[in-house]
């Protein structure tokens, strides 16, 4: 590979919450982020059973695309079947957002992928965008002109989301493939970190925090500073030079 990774995550339930709906999976080929959404123990269940079966199904080395592809309907297939076996699981479903390693052929590339209102960011010359697009209900408004993104960042229906793993069969997937490009720097979160502490603050952070670990702590941190009302999942993913020993 032309360039090494290296890695820091936060998961934490937050300060109001006493459940974690929220799970995360750092680890190469994956970096993953997944918000469960349903009553009771339902979205645990879905956030964890995802991550669960995209590690069982990819683990073992770098996937390439169609692999990936599979792995993702073979998780929404997998919480489908729970739901519908389980009434006390009916209707959970989970967001799913994050940055996959692939290889085709002897080339690797990085997928970003989304599924719901989770994030994935990337830093580039000390400037950030959002590489994924929420599929929710007022980015739909943001998308008609109706709302800006302040007012969508406030909306009190800013949690409904319009797509989720577990929820469909056709499950539509978004997809961004990306080259690995040493000195950038990716965000992958949920709406537990972007609803609490906005995009410049996050910019700034990630600018000024070189390790990966200490970034996603000093996010984490922030987080619950400013109210910690959902849980919070964080993982900071830097491409970097590679050494003698990578
Ligand atoms: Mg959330």
């Amino acid at each position: 590979m032309t360039a090494a990774l290296r890695w820091g995550s936060a998961l934490h339930p937050g300060r109001v919450r006493t459940a974690n709906q929220d799970a995360l999976l750092a680890e190469p080929p994956l970096f993953l982020v997944a918000d469960g959404m349903g009553g009771h123990a339902a979205g645990d269940v879905a956030s964890q059973l995802t991550i669960a079966k995209l590690n069982e199904s990819l683990a073992a080395g770098a996937a390439n695309r169609d692999a990936l592809m599979a792995a993702i309907a073979a998780a929404n297939d997998a919480v489908l079947e729970r739901s519908e076996a389980d009434i006390a699981l009916r209707g959970m479903g989970t967001t799913l957002t994050g940055v996959v390693l692939v290889t085709d052929g002897e080339e690797q590339r990085l997928i970003v992928l989304n599924v719901g209102d989770s994030r994935t960011y990337v830093l580039h010359d000390g400037q950030l965008q959002q590489v994924t697009r929420d599929h929710s209900y007022v980015e739909e408004l943001v998308a008609l002109g109706e709302l800006t993104p302040e007012q969508a960042r406030i909306h009190p229906h800013r949690n409904v989301v319009t797509r989720a793993v577990g929820i469909e069969p056709d499950m539509a997937v978004d997809v961004w493939e990306r080259p690995i490009t040493v000195g950038e720097r990716y965000l992958v979160c949920s709406d537990g970190l972007v609803n609490e502490v906005d995009d410049p603050t996050i910019a700034e952070i990630l600018r000024t925090s070189a390790d990966p670990q200490a970034a996603a702590d000093e996010l984490l941190a922030l987080a619950n500073e400013f109210g910690g009302r959902d849980n919070i999942a964080i993982i900071v993913l830097d491409l970097v030079e590679r050494e003698a020993d990578d």
